[in-house]
């Protein structure tokens, strides 16, 4: 049943945010285009579950106000980002220690105070959140620490990328930091940040996602992490998403789909994980990855953990599955009915068996209150969840493999929503150029239709 006529500018196989952000590249550009998506829906990894009027999403919550695609990528000039409140509240040594900064708007000057305040605050007597402590050792410290997070505010992202690698961990204990202060702060931090509990990440990442940190506040979508994806393919036109279309080959010309036959083209962006993209293109470097697993409740007795805030709550002492946890409605009221809370927990790397009730124990401790009664909405596993950024890593892996055939997605770059982004924005860019060189492309129908069904 294939229309042998049937032919587009690109076809962009796989509509996460990276296919979807660099559709709406191309088609602004005058490039027709088709992204083609295996599943029933847009969005990849960036899917909202909804229950009984919760929004609850599969992904961990922590983007950063200061990941520069979320500004630069086309389409997303409405998105609402919901932030956390300055700093973290910590879990040490069995008590909880509010960082008492005031919002002060994500610039690097707000997160040293974060910092300062955090080290500066007086020993509390209970483990209740609120109450003060010194989570990250004494005055020189904290001092030092709020020095080292400055500077890397301050440095250029190239400069920080120009660093010797070596894995995180190692990387922090030799840069002088008091063990206190290692523990207590930046590894439970980084390790929420890279999703990665034994920080085997390459120290560049690491210092970029602290540099995320130090000059943005962290931060969620308003609505879900599907805003992104909804709010991507709501700006192009109707037809160019197709979704339930499965790509079964790739040529510099064509794609070969299960369900539609050939599709030619003038090139090829494979935006799928980096699983499926080397599944169609063997070859391509498959990394490992870190799993992560989201679990969310709400309870009738919402008083005890309303105490934190906004704040993103983190677990420095690892005493249970879980990394960080939140009062997401707090964040962003949006995500749970009125008058219910949503708390959203995550667990890094493989889960214990009976994960949702080591997750309660876990939390009856991390918030002070009994879990027993909290009603388990979702919990979501997701093996491949963020590919590993070991050691050697390059975060500028090429998008332009030949001209014709071209890849994106956050495996080229870093294994953020930033680096999904930034890989489309490379890779649209690459396309525009070797198009452009080769001559004017099709203008006439800007949502083409595909061949009938087989
Ligand atoms: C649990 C979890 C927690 C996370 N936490 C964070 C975080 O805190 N901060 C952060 O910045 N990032 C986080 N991430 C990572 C972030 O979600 C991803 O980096 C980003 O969504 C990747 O987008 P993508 O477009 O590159 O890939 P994907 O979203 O994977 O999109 C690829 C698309 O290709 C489709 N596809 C695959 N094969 C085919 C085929 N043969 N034919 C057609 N279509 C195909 C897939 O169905 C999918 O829709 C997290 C991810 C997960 C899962």
């Amino acid at each position: 049943m294939l229309e042998p006529a049937y032919q587009v500018d690109v076809v962009i196989v796989g509509a996460g945010i990276a296919g979807l952000s660099a559709a709406h590249r191309l088609t602004s550009a005058g490039v027709t285009t088709v992204v083609l998506e295996a599943a029933p829906y847009a969005g990849g990894r960036m899917s909202t579950e909804k229950v009984d009027g919760f929004r609850l999403d599969r992904i961990g919550q922590l983007l950063s106000t200061s990941y520069p695609e979320l500004r630069r990528t086309p389409g997303l000039g409405s998105l609402t980002l919901r932030r956390f409140a300055p700093g973290v509240l910590l879990h040490r040594d069995g008590q909880t220690h509010r960082t008492g900064a005031p919002a002060t708007g994500g610039s690097a000057r707000g997160a040293l105070h974060v910092v300062r305040a955090l080290a500066s605050a007086p020993r509390g007597p209970a483990a209740a959140p609120g109450r003060a402590g010194a989570p990250v050792g004494g005055a020189v410290d904290q001092a030092r620490l709020g020095a080292a997070l400055g500077r890397i505010a301050a440095t250029p992202v190239e400069r920080l990328l120009s660093r010797p690698e070596l894995p995180a961990a190692q990387a922090l204990a030799a840069r002088g930091m008091p063990a206190r202060t290692v523990d207590g702060f930046l590894r439970p931090l980084l390790a929420a940040l890279l999703c990665d509990p034994e920080l085997t990440t390459s120290s560049r990442c690491a210092d970029l996602a602290l540099h995320s940190f130090a000059s943005g506040r962290l931060c969620v979508p308003e609505g879900g992490a599907e805003a992104l994806p909804e709010l991507l393919a709501g700006t192009l036109a109707p037809g160019t998403v197709r979704t339930g279309v499965r790509v079964t080959s790739v040529s510099t010309t064509s794609v070969t789909t299960a369900e539609h036959g050939e599709i030619r083209c003038r090139a090829v962006l494979l935006a799928t994980d980096a699983r499926a993209a080397a599944e169609l293109l063997p070859g391509l470097r498959v990394p490992d990855f870190h799993p992560v697993t989201v679990v969310h409740h709400t309870t009738d007795e919402p008083a005890a953990v309303l105490a934190t805030g906004t704040s993103l709550l983190l677990d420095a002492d690892r005493g249970g599955p879980v990394a960080h946890t939140a009062v997401l409605s707090n964040v962003d009221p949006s995500r749970a009915p009125a008058g219910r809370v949503l708390i959203s927990s995550t667990v890094l790397g493989t889960p214990p068996d009976d994960v949702d009730t080591a997750v309660r124990i876990h939390l009856s401790r991390l918030y002070g209150t009994s879990t027993r009664r909290w009603e388990t909405l979702a919990v979501h596993h997701t093996p491949q969840a963020v590919p590993a950024m070991r050691p050697p890593h390059d975060l500028r892996r090429p998008v332009r493999l030949l001209a014709g055939l071209y890849v994106c997605g956050d495996h080229r770059d870093t294994s953020t929503v930033q680096g999904a982004l930034h890989s489309a924005h490379r890779a649209a860019a690459a396309i525009l150029a070797d198009l452009g060189a080769a001559g004017p492309m099709h203008r006439a129908d800007p949502a083409p239709t595909l061949p009938r069904a087989a």
